[in-house]
């Protein structure tokens, strides 16, 4: 059996802000193994963005780790020192952003760029570095690299930049690329062939990705397992293809609601109700219940576990803490404007 790559222990994040203590991880735990596409789903606030920076240790103040452990090849990365982690990150563990454009330095050619970052983690003179970047730049589909080496960040349109972004993980030899929203900024034609091209890395040089978006959609083309985010939990875990085949949290239906498909076009679609709870003051049991349009008494009290509903379908919600599993039928679990 493979062992994960990174394992993620009970990770437990707080900011804590003039307003008072915001609870934005609370215990989340999951595994990405080499090879594979992990997606972290959930709307804006949930804590995905979050829980990508902390793997790299890269919480911005007043936010802290205060709880968990981060196996990266089973050594826990919250017990490293300042040097181990700066040679961690963009070495063996590389971030992407929504805007590549924000990452890029704009005085420095694309080339100095990843020239630089080679480097930084190899020792290697500037010729074989040179010589990297441009197989590099080749492997992410770069057309003349040789010509692109001698850009600036300026002279490349957006999917062309996140194409650059994604060139600097590899070049550095990036085991796990953390992919925060790297399509949202970028139109849709732009947009799947950035996913194309995540997939096709990972399937040619065996690296992770943890995928971090609001589009289940972009989950279900891109990723082999999923874990769905909201308020700080892990509320639905598994392999995509059993979770998209029987979704069974309420929030997660309506995720999948929200999503455009081909020939509805004309029908409303539906959003969630609400918005994800700040943080500041936790609400007492299922962190969804008051979305939820099939809240009971029980969700109002108790928080729900994560628990498997098959082999590898875990969710957290008190619909399925008894066996047999109720029918949810064709309507969304969220409740009614
Ligand atoms: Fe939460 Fe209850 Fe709704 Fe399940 S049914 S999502 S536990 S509020």
């Amino acid at each position: 059996m493979t062992e994960p790559l990174i394992s993620v222990r009970d990770l437990t994040v707080r900011f804590d802000t003039y307003a008072g203590v915001v609870h934005a991880l609370n215990g989340i735990s999951f595994d990405i193994y080499p090879g594979e596409i992990f997606g972290l789903v959930g709307e804006t606030g949930c804590g995905k963005s979050v829980t990508g920076l902390s793997l790299l240790r890269l919480v911005p103040p007043p936010g802290e780790i205060c709880g968990g452990r981060i196996l990266f090849h089973g050594q826990d990365l919250l017990t490293k020192n300042e040097a181990e982690m700066r040679d961690i990150r963009g070495g063996r563990i590389a971030m992407i952003f929504q805007d590549p454009s924000a990452a890029l330095n704009p005085v420095f050619t694309i080339g100095e760029q990843i020239e630089l970052i080679i480097r930084q983690h190899h020792p290697v003179s500037r010729e074989q570095a040179r010589r990297r970047a441009v197989e590099t730049l080749h492997a992410v589909g770069m057309p003349e690299p040789e010509r692109i080496l001698t850009t600036y960040p300026h002279q490349l349109s957006g999917g062309m930049q996140q194409r650059a972004m994604i060139a600097m993980a590899l070049s550095s030899g990036a085991e796990l690329l953390i992919a925060d929203e790297p399509t949202t900024a970028l139109d849709v034609t732009i947009q799947a062939q950035i996913l194309d091209l995540l997939t096709h890395l990972k399937q040619t040089q065996g690296i992770a990705i943890l995928l971090i978006t609001h589009d289940l959609g972009v989950v279900a083309e891109t990723c082999d397992r999923v874990a769905v985010l909201y308020a700080g939990l892990i509320v639905e875990t598994g392999p995509t293809a059993s979770v998209f085949q029987a979704i069974k949290h309420p929030y997660t239906q309506g995720l999948l609601a929200a999503i455009p498909r081909p020939g509805s076009h004309g029908q409303q679609l539906q959003s969630i109700p609400g918005t994800v709870p700040s943080g500041l003051n936790p609400l007492p049991g299922c962190p969804f219940h008051p979305r939820c349009g099939f809240a009971m008494d029980v969700c109002r009290q108790h928080r729900p576990d994560l628990l498997p509903t098959d082999q590898a379908h875990w969710v957290a919600c008190h619909l399925y803490s008894d066996s047999p599993l109720p029918n949810l039928g064709e309507g969304v679990g969220v409740r009614a404007t």
